[in-house]
């Protein structure tokens, strides 16, 4: 059981892990918006796996918003989060910043990291600048931290691939190490947006996945169909009251385009699409 400390300044962890880093230790860095549940807990297990000290940080970033995003109405849980972590006990630093401390500037002209193309692509077609965003604070956190490792979730797959690019491309000496989706007994992706869905559309929400599940058992088995059932999937999503904004076949290593006819190299399917007031996203290697 690790005792649990929480603090707010970007100095007080540099001290910290000073100290730790004197003694030898290693340190994994996990970020979160909050609102902590299962699938963030995996993240703290593979975290403590990895090194002998794990820093939680839990910050709502603003610069990785739109203008008409749910920054508002993000759900917040400061209290819940830190008892669960301290339950859980295996996070030794809980680093929660104000925005100030963050982006002493504010945040509407800041240092920003521009990501490649990829940005713009999948998620990035509909949410501009989102990654751009990400990015600039998980930089920020990095300089902070100085981590050994980087520990993050496979769900947010075009992130991971993203910031892959950026330790790569930056030299920076962090490894990321990423952890399979968590998922509800029905299939669904946990998420902190799930909140978001009614009674009648959390029932529906697992098809996501299940729309997924099929899709790669239909390219198994019939690649050349592959766009025509793709097209039926999509189709009996709408049907079912999801608004899909992509469903695509990419390259697992560098999300690149894929054939679906194509044999060699690891591929992935990618879904984004709303339901209700919830963006949902998943994604599942074929
Ligand atoms: P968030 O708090 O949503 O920004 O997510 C923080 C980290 O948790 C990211 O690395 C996510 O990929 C990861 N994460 C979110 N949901 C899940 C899940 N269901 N299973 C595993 N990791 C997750």
């Amino acid at each position: 059981m690790t005792q649990l400390e929480r603090v707010r300044t970007a100095n007080a962890v540099h001290a910290q892990v000073s100290a730790w880093r004197s003694a030898g230790d290693r340190v994994a860095l996990v970020p979160t918006m909050g609102n902590l549940h299962t699938g963030h807990l995996s993240l703290v297990d593979r975290a403590r796996e990895l090194a002998e000290r794990v820093i939680v940080s839990i910050f709502v970033n603003p610069t990785q918003f739109g203008p008409q995003e749910d920054i508002q109405t993000y759900p917040r849980t400061p209290v819940e989060d830190e008892s669960l972590l301290a339950r859980q006990g295996r996070t030794d630093l809980l680093f929660v910043p104000s925005e100030q401390e963050i982006y002493p500037h504010g945040t509407a002209d800041i240092v920003t990291v521009n990501l490649p193309g990829l940005a713009n692509e999948l998620c990035g077609r509909f949410r501009p600048g989102h990654f751009d965003g990400v990015a600039s604070v998980v930089l920020r956190f990095l300089n902070i931290a100085q981590p050994d490792f980087l520990v993050m979730g496979q769900k947010d797959y075009q992130q991971l691939t993203l910031l892959m690019r950026m330790l790569e491309e930056l030299h920076l000496h962090t490894e990321l190490v990423t952890t399979a989706t968590v998922r509800e007994p029905d299939g669904l992706a946990m998420s902190s947006r799930n909140q978001y869905l009614t009674p009648e559309e959390r029932q529906v929400a697992p098809l996501l996945h299940a729309a997924l599940a099929d899709l790669a058992v239909e390219l198994q088995q019939d690649a050349a169909a592959f766009q025509a059932s793709r097209s039926a999937a999509l189709e009996e999503l709408e049907r079912r009251g999801f608004r899909p904004d992509y469903l695509e076949l990419r390259h697992a290593d560098d999300l690149s385009m894929a054939e679906p006819t194509g044999l060699g190299r690891a591929r992935i399917l990618l879904v984004a699409a709303w339901l209700g007031r919830a963006r949902l996203i998943d994604n599942l290697l074929v």
